[in-house]
């Protein structure tokens, strides 16, 4: 069985530093490193829909934001598959046979979904759509049989919960669809990416980000204005690292080369924490350097994007043709899946021609 990639993102905004560690990066470089059969990469416009309902402009205006960061970054059409959701209907059609496979109670026990319908307090009033929308994640990744899914850590429930609905349809139906594995940063610091407020997760709702297109000086602005150890007070006052985004971000971006580079009475990053820790270390010296570390990995990004995006038709007939190819994969799974549920009733033969002996009979008795 040949190796396949399903990933995404939703298309609710620009893309971020969160989504680049945790996420993008990784993508490329499995894209670039031949051990893949097939590479899908999906804006998820849909599943953007069912916490976006009212605001359909936000969603259709930041698909193209989101596909020319993909560009940006090094995905390359010619090797991946760049499509759009809601392009492929056979989607919903699975979604809606895999709602029956999934109770309520499973669903409401998923606490990436748990923290979501509070952090957009939906507490009392939660969109159904919302509601189910890993079930419409397992339909994405099963319609392109999925090996692998490589994503941020909040995802992780998402890729056990299409674990269970491949399970349950293939004992059920007798079907062959793939069980996917999660594919997660090796780098801790990568799995979930504070946002420069210090809060849990870096994201595009919560308008906590450093963005992939941001300018030079917007990236200056927000990390020289990051939130820190709240304690650390005085240059001399003893710090703390842990849990402190700066440092966090240093953990997930810099190498001893930036040391050498930007910071050379330091070899590395444990001897600027033990700094940091024992006292007489200013934040403003370390977030100086983050600054630059940032910096160098953003230009040649923001520089692509910018000569990209000089030709967007030529971006959305990405988007077309791979969404073309992404339909029909996805077609091709449902057929099966249709026959493996016994729902394909004109083209079986067998069924026509029992039924019609059946009530040949019984017309006879
Ligand atoms: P939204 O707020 O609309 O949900 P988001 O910022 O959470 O947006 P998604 O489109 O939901 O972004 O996530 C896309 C991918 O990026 C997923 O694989 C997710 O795990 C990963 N990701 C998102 N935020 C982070 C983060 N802060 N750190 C690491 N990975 C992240
Ligand atoms: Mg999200």
């Amino acid at each position: 069985m040949g190796k396949i990639i399903l990933t995404g993102d939703r298309p609710t905004g620009r893309l971020h530093v969160g989504h680049y560690v945790g996420s993008l990066k990784r993508r490329v470089e499995l894209q670039n490193s031949g051990q893949f059969d097939e590479i899908y990469i999906m804006i998820a416009d849909a599943q953007a829909l069912t916490d976006n309902a009212d605001n359909p402009e936000k969603v259709r205006q930041n698909i193209i934001e989101v596909a020319l960061d993909y560009l940006a970054c090094g995905l390359d059409p010619a090797k991946s598959t760049l499509f759009i959701q809601s392009q492929i209907p056979e989607l919903c059609e699975m979604t809606f046979y895999y709602m029956d496979l999934v109770t309520v109670s499973r669903l409401q026990r998923n606490p990436t979904v748990k923290s979501e319908i509070q952090m957009r307090n939906f507490e009392t009033s939660i969109p159904v759509g919302f509601f189910t929308y890993p079930i419409s994640q397992a339909a994405d990744i099963t319609a392109f049989k999925a090996t692998t899914v490589p994503v941020g850590e909040d995802q992780a429930p998402m890729i056990e919960q299409t674990r269970e609905i491949v399970h349950k349809f293939n004992t059920v139906y007798g079907g062959n669809l793939v069980e996917p594995d999660i594919l997660l940063p090796d780098n801790k610091a990568c799995l979930r990416l504070p946002g420069i407020d210090g809060k849990a997760k870096m994201s595009k709702s919560l308008g906590n980000c450093i963005y992939l297109s941001d300018s030079e000086e917007e990236i200056q602005k927000k990390i020289m204005s990051m939130y820190t150890d709240p304690n650390h007070l005085r240059v001399q006052d003893p710090g703390q690292v842990e849990g402190n985004p700066v440092f966090i971000y240093l953990d997930a971006f810099c190498t001893d080369a930036h040391f050498e580079e930007y910071l050379p009475e330091y070899q590395n990053l444990d001897e600027l924490k033990a700094h940091y820790m024992r006292g007489g270390l200013g934040d403003v010296k370390v977030k100086k350097f983050l600054n630059n570390v940032i910096q160098e990995e953003l230009r040649p990004i923001r520089e692509r994007r910018r000569e990209i995006a000089k030709d967007i038709p030529a971006v959305y007939k990405i988007l077309e043709e791979g969404s073309i190819r992404a339909e029909k994969k996805a077609a091709e799974t449902l057929a099966e899946m249709k026959r493996a549920m016994k729902i394909n009733y004109f083209e079986d033969k067998e069924l026509i021609a029992e039924q019609a002996a059946r009530f040949k009979s019984e017309s006879e008795g």
